[in-house]
């Protein structure tokens, strides 16, 4: 009878403990090594259509955004952009151009 309820009770009593110390470990690694993005990389990929369609030669929106920021093209890459949305987007970029250079300046 004990053996019974012993080989009832010790394997869920093993996964459970087993998953609550992988729980934590996973918790501690995402907490620890977790990578801090430029919040601007998101505010550039919300203008954009999100269509993820490649028509400007990257992977997807993300890709687009991450060499805007970057300062390696500009939104007349997107292809099915609206000229509004891309006007705002090239405004927005301009603007954080001058943002990036003013400490420059005003060291001087
Ligand atoms: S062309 Fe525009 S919508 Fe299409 S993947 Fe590139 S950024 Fe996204």
């Amino acid at each position: 009878m004990g053996d019974t309820i012993r080989a009832i009770l010790i394997p869920p009593l093993v996964l459970g403990l087993l998953g609550l110390i992988l729980g934590i470990l996973i918790y501690l690694v995402a907490k620890y090594f977790a990578v801090q993005e430029d919040t601007r990389l998101d505010d550039i990929e919300k203008m954009l259509p999100r269509a993820n369609c490649g028509a400007c030669g990257f992977a997807g929106c993300r890709d687009l955004a991450r060499a805007m920021l970057e300062g390696k093209i500009n939104a007349t890459a997107c292809k099915p952009i609206k000229p509004s949305d891309r006007d705002a987007l090239n405004k927005y970029l301009d603007e954080m151009v001058k943002a990036s250079a003013q400490p420059a300046s005003s060291a001087k």
